[in-house]
């Protein structure tokens, strides 16, 4: 069986090979940037934002386990519940159990990226349970039977026209509908399933532990259905998700929304505290969060922990060479682009996504989008150095590499050998890599070191 990292490199030829695929990201992340400069212009002074956005995270990874327990204090003592995951199958399970609970056929989703990462909606359809994707970019995918393809905007891929023709394909509308027409197909598909399912998953954008709250962010107010009328409602979080206080969401809401879709703000912020509540009329009956570790704390002991203050915003997939060029479905991962190479190798296994962290030119770009400061490229390198640590490049790679140090410590060998020879050895020695796609390597008929020698001589 092919490994992850002969399936990237297949994945990653095809579609830098599609002018087509290219063409449709490119249309995207150029509306993307030019709606970002127009959100920038809320913030008097955007890069300190962003280093305040930076202490605050670093604040709340620091004391991670104080803030989880407080979160928990705080939202249990208003009749919520917790649920403490370490794996992805401790959550699922936990899910199936409150489905069984309420004997319920049928959930609704808002988007979440967390509850792919756990691959929820299989999960839920091998135990006999539909989960309905609410979100439109969502219920596209899911439609097409495909995984998202950016963790901002699922369908990024995808042109009105392509969108059209899954609808037709699923849903037997006419072929050729447009935008306005397939959201009101979607919403009216969508709007029965709300009041049918007893039980709405969700993720979540923040938890604000001195409130004990979960913060949901979104657009088309799907997030606020499925979270107010089944009767139960499931949220789903990674534990870095946390924030120290509610008075930290005026700077991290404006952010997110600028760095996510370019918008000043998202159209809809909830901030749920709780189930509902004796007098009140609206909100479910019983509320879960479900905490979910899976790997999270493989970065927080590592030098990569710094990747936890991610708000997933996708800023650093839009501006990165590589993203745009092999897409999302390439990586293999929940999490793509710039972050998802950073997080993925901890989160889903060293040794079988570390290619990853070499999918990267290092231009620093993700850096620099970053609304948190995160050290992208920085952290791409820790990985690569881990890997090396963990001895997970293999006997060749290392032998190259010490063959490789040795020449370069001694002038006499790297004399040893005339321009044609080391042509020979290298291209050999990378014919499945560099030599693969690109011209082989001529060295020049006079080293550097001759021409100098000559012209000291002289
Ligand atoms: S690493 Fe930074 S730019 Fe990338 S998704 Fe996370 S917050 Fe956004």
């Amino acid at each position: 069986m092919a490994d992850q990292h002969d399936i990237f490199l297949a994945k990653s030829e095809v579609k830098a090979n599609d002018l087509e695929h290219k063409r449709k990201v490119a249309f995207n992340i150029q509306k993307y940037n030019d709606a970002v400069v127009r959100g920038k212009k809320q913030f008097a002074n955007l890069d300190l934002a962003r280093q305040r956005a930076k202490n605050v995270k670093w604040k709340a990874i620091e004391n991670l386990d104080s803030y989880l327990e407080l979160f928990e204090k705080n939202f249990t003592a208003r009749g919520g519940k917790v649920i403490w995951a370490e794996t992805a199958e401790d959550a699922q399970q936990a899910v199936l159990q409150i489905c069984r609970e309420r004997n319920t056929t049928q959930v609704v989703k808002a988007k979440s990226m967390v509850t792919e990462e756990i691959h929820l909606n299989d999960y839920l359809s091998k135990h006999n349970i539909e989960s309905v994707e609410t979100d439109l970019g969502e219920y596209i995918q899911q439609l097409d039977g495909e995984p998202p393809y950016h963790i901002v905007t699922p369908a990024m891929h995808k042109s009105k026209e392509d969108v059209a023709r899954v609808f037709h394909e699923k849903l037997g509308t006419e072929p050729h509908l447009s935008p306005s027409e397939i959201t009101m197909v979607a919403r009216q598909k969508l709007r029965r399933k709300y009041i049918t399912a007893q039980v709405g998953v969700t993720g979540g954008n923040f938890l604000l532990a001195d409130i004990g709250a979960v913060c949901v962010t979104e657009n088309e107010g799907n997030g606020r259905l499925s979270t107010t009328l089944p009767q139960v409602n499931i949220a789903i979080l990674g534990i870095e998700k946390v924030l120290p206080s509610i008075n930290d969401l005026p700077l991290f809401w404006p952010l997110l929304a600028t760095f996510g879709t370019g918008q000043q703000v998202t159209v809809y912020n909830s901030i749920f505290t709780g189930p509902r509540r004796q007098g009140e009329t609206d909100g479910p009956e019983e509320m879960y969060v479900i905490l979910l570790d899976n790997g999270r704390t493989n970065l927080l002991r590592r030098e990569v922990r710094e990747s936890m203050y991610c708000i997933r915003c996708g800023s650093c997939l839009n501006a990165c060479p590589v993203y745009k060029n092999i897409g999302g479905h390439a990586y293999g991962a929940t999490y793509s682009g710039p972050i998802g190479a950073v997080i993925t190798p901890h989160l889903a296994g060293m040794n079988e996504f570390k290619h990853l962290s070499y999918a990267s030119s290092l231009c620093g770009n993700c850096t620099e989008v970053c609304p948190v400061k995160i050290n992208i490229h920085e952290m791409l390198l820790e990985n690569r150095k881990i890997a090396v640590e963990d001895n997970l490049n293999g006997f060749k790679e290392h032998a190259v590499w010490a063959m490789w140090e040795r020449a370069m410590l001694s002038r006499r060998l790297l004399n040893i050998a005339g321009p044609g020879l080391k042509g020979n050895v290298v291209n050999k020695m990378f014919r499945d890599s560099w030599v693969a796609h690109r011209s082989e390597i001529h060295f020049a008929p006079r080293s550097f070191n001759k021409l100098w020698k000559e012209r000291k001589d002289r």
